[in-house]
């Protein structure tokens, strides 16, 4: 053994994240608690992953009684829980198959190995691409990683998995490039989340889908930050009129633990059989019971249509917001997935909001990313839009171009109370 002592870094915890100061420690619905006791409003939701709040009651209560049964057992065995959530989803979307992993980025990694599964059986020697689009995101693994249309994703990594490649998303003349001969299958996001809150355009969306229906190129759409009822309805694809040939789910399905899916029609699916594709923990047992419980909840206890009302409200309210304000430069998004695009960095907004006790993210520098719960309150809402409103009258009213001055004067007003 040596008997050198090592130069201890900093932390011993890897430093993959620019991480925000604050530990939580608890959470329940719409809150999460600090280590000293403080109270936030959760508008990050885990990253669209918490959309039934913390904690949910029912998926609690399945959780627990799984967690006195059966927590893990190899795929080569049956499953039955397996089988009872993908009957669910398969019966709630146009998709006839599932398989279950454990993450975003290896549900992606499922869809692309089924793309070029497909092609090879199809006999289409020369298909074996795939194009996906700028500012998209779709995972940090080698491959997921190489499908990311984020140059400052790939910086340091090459050689990147070959095989993709990126067009713009919503551009019409972009659609003739897609069929080269080569491309076995197409990826999206229909609101790209990481990149900016961008929605797809729907005319164009549905070029696409006809264009990839009559090339034999499959529509595959990542639906694992849109998924399970962000937007409204349980997959965001219901809005925009197409029926993909896959989709992949994650971050949501398990309300928190990790579990990743992709769906797709019986005609691609077949192309996965005994050795194609696997996983040790994917869709196991305990992270089952916590998925179906959560997507029962979903269905049963008409949060989708909730979700569209209290969408509708905060948009009417954000757009007064960006009327009255000139920092606000638009408002976009789908459902409970908002973003707001800001006139400069919104670093500072996400401080100023948790200094008022609300989470909010961004997606990209400019833009903020806005994340409730599903089952957040009309309260809630309303103090978000009444906080947001008021951080604005501060930074307008005091000031136009320092935003240090603004933050002496909320503490003034903090401290007058
Ligand atoms: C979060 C996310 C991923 C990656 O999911 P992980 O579970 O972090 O691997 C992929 N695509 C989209 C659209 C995402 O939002």
């Amino acid at each position: 053994m040596s008997n050198t002592v090592k130069n201890q870094p900093a932390s011993v915890i890897m430093n993959t994240y620019g991480r925000f100061p604050v530990t939580l420690v608890k959470g329940k619905a719409s809150n999460v608690w600090d280590e000293n006791g403080q109270k936030f409003l959760d508008y990050t939701s885990g990253i669209a992953t918490c959309n039934l709040g913390h904690v949910p009651e029912h998926v609690h209560r399945k959780v627990k009684e799984q967690l006195d049964t059966l927590w893990h057992c190899s795929n080569l065995y049956e499953i039955p829980l397996q089988q009872q959530l993908a009957t669910v989803l398969t019966e709630n979307s146009c998709f006839d198959q599932v398989f279950f992993c454990n993450s975003g980025a290896e549900a992606n990694e499922a869809a692309i190995k089924l793309a070029k599964k497909y092609a090879s059986d199809q006999g289409y020697v020369e298909k074996t691409n795939i194009v996906t689009f700028t500012n998209s995101f779709h995972g940090r693994t080698g491959s997921t990683m190489a499908a990311t249309g984020q140059k400052k994703i790939h910086q340091g990594f090459t050689p990147l998995t070959p095989g993709f490649r990126y067009l713009p998303l919503n551009d019409f003349d972009a659609l003739k490039e897609i069929n080269d001969g080569k491309t076995t299958a197409v990826l999206l996001e229909l609101i790209q989340g990481e990149g900016g809150v961008n929605p797809a355009d729907q005319v164009w969306i549905k070029e696409l889908a006809a264009l990839c229906e009559k090339e034999d190129i499959l529509l595959m759409i990542d639906e694992i930050q849109t998924g399970v009822g962000r937007t409204g309805t349980l997959f965001a694809y219901d809005q925009f009129d197409i029926e993909p040939d896959v989709i992949t789910s994650a971050k949501a399905l398990a309300s928190g633990f990790p579990v990743g899916a992709m769906l797709a029609k019986e005609e691609v699916a077949q192309s996965f059989q005994p050795g194609s594709h696997g996983s040790t923990f994917g869709g196991n047992p305990l992270v089952m019971s916590a998925a179906l419980a959560t997507i029962q909840t979903i269905m049963n206890e008409n949060i989708l249509h909730e979700v569209r009302n209290k969408a509708e409200w905060l948009r009417g309210k954000l757009g007064e917001l960006q009327r009255d304000f000139s920092s606000i430069e638009e408002v976009r998004g789908l459902g409970l997935l908002i973003g707001i695009q800001m006139t400069e960095e919104v670093k500072t907004w996400i401080s100023a909001f948790r200094e008022k006790g609300i989470l909010v993210l961004s997606a990209g520098s400019n833009v903020l990313r806005i994340l409730p719960p599903l089952t957040t309150t009309k309260e809630e809402l309303e103090y978000f839009i009444q906080t947001f409103r008021q951080l604005l009258t501060e930074k307008e009213g005091f000031c136009h171009d320092k935003w240090i001055p603004i933050r002496e004067s909320m503490k003034r007003e903090r401290s007058k109370i």
